[in-house]
């Protein structure tokens, strides 16, 4: 065994990132002499581009760089809408959610473009362990939140069944985000700001002494910065995978859109809150003022490979979705299925985020696992992140790598 290797295989996980932090300090100051630190961003996602945004505002030099376009169809934070709710079994992203609901309220004003959209979420459920907890934690952090019987919400919502519902919870100041938009929108204030917005697929170079030495490009190029962020989302496994690929799996999802007619279905098209249903499975959709109704089933699907996976939905989960929809809504039994997308989760053990240092790379941050629930956090998240690299917060251990939750090889 090489002396180096003998050395880091005798240090705890905290402590050589201790060491690497105090070492990529030192020199961070010695190579930048007064200049402002130059930040590589790598994946404009929800993540990656908010991250961006918050280390620009903080007056980092930043460099975002995105293999496709922000928001892609293949990426996670693609197509046209997620959730965001407070509901959270953690207090954690009780305060997360809210913190972010504040920071996509006040872009969707600073950048006049309906990046969120406030139409109520309605949590359902069985089961009373993820209300209780939800409930505790929301009411501790105030936020707006009312218990509904069946019985009321059916009278509230003709063409809704009410059937086998034991709980019902509306918080009203939620609703969902517009994804796409609202990473283009990111990217545009990120550049109008003064980043520099590059296009292009990027691999981490040579660890060297410790640290990362650069980006390398596809077409053979490098570039160099003082510090180093990876939120790839999905393909952050295939770019760590001696030290993700126990960590992190990538789940095929698929989300379906209906359309019906008829009076009933106008009403819930104009009045239905958001909804999700904690059970056996976890069904949850969005009605839009449009008509359509987005359903989808957050059960993890199989796992696929981000790049290669088919985009087409399955004619078994278009039945399963339909039937469900018409079980629920009978109002909408005669919907069209008129639209499918099929994208992907990157799911850790614990379903908790990691926003943490590289353990080998004291210049370089990892930032992903968003597990299905991430995409109402980017902004918080990535405000967190800018700080961390900053040196202005230490890493959350619920998000590091080297919590038990992360399971083996964490
Ligand atoms: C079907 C579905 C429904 C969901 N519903 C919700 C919801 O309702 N509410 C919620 O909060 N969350 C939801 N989520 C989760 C949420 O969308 C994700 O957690 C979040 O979008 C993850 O963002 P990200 O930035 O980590 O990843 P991505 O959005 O995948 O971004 C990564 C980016 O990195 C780029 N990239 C990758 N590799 C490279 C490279 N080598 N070089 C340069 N660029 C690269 C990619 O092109 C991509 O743009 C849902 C996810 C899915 C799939």
């Amino acid at each position: 065994m090489k002396r180096r290797s003998r050395l880091r295989s005798m240090l705890s996980v905290p402590l050589l990132a201790g060491l690497l932090e105090r070492r990529a300090g030192r020199s961070d100051q010695r190579r930048r002499r007064g200049r402002p630190l130059h930040v590589a961003v790598v994946g404009a996602g929800a993540f990656g581009g908010w991250t961006a945004l918050h280390l620009l505002r903080a007056g980092a030099r930043v460099t975002l760089w995105e293999a496709i376009e922000a928001g892609n169809p293949l990426a996670s934070s693609g197509g046209e809408s997620r959730v965001i709710r407070h509901a959270y079994r953690q207090r954690i992203y009780v305060d997360m959610a809210a913190h972010a609901l504040e920071l996509w309220q006040e872009a969707s004003r600073r950048w006049q473009r309906p990046l969120f959209i406030q139409r109520g979420v309605l949590f359902m459920g069985q089961d009373t362990d993820f209300l209780d907890d939800a409930r505790r934690h929301m009411q501790a952090a105030g936020v707006a939140h009312e218990m509904l019987e069946p019985v009321q919400l059916a009278k509230r919502h003709a063409g809704f069944n009410p059937e086998g519902i034991g709980w019902a919870m509306y918080e009203p100041e939620a609703g969902y985000l517009a994804a796409r938009l609202a990473c283009e929108a990111v990217r545009d204030a990120f550049v109008a700001e003064g980043g520099e917005y590059r296009l292009g697929r990027v691999r981490p170079g040579r660890v060297v002494g410790g640290e990362l030495a650069g980006l390398e490009l596809t077409a053979g190029d490098r570039l160099q910065a003082d510090q180093y962020v990876f939120a790839c989302g999905p393909w952050l496994r295939q770019l760590f995978p001696e030290l993700l690929a126990a960590h992190l799996k990538v789940t095929r999802q698929e989300v379906y859109f209906f359309r019906g007619s008829g009076a009933k279905v106008d009403a819930l098209a104009r009045g239905f809150p958001v909804w999700a249903e904690v059970g056996e499975r976890f069904w949850y959709g969005i009605p839009a003022a449009d008509g359509l109704f987005k359903i989808a089933d957050d059960s993890r699907g199989p796992e696929v490979d981000p790049s290669t996976q088919s985009r087409e939905a399955t004619p078994a989960g278009i039945a399963a979705a339909r039937q469900f929809l018409g079980y629920r809504f009978p109002a909408l039994g005669t919907a069209h299925h008129v639209d499918s997308r099929v994208c992907q989760y990157t799911e850790t053990p614990d379903g908790h985020f990691i926003a943490d240092r590289h353990p080998g790379a004291g210049n370089a941050w990892l930032l992903g696992g968003g597990s299905g629930h991430g995409f109402k956090h980017g902004p918080a998240l990535g405000e967190r992140m800018a700080e961390q690299v900053l040196g202005q917060r230490a890493v959350e251990p619920q998000f590091g790598l080297a919590r038990p939750g992360l399971g083996a090889g964490g």
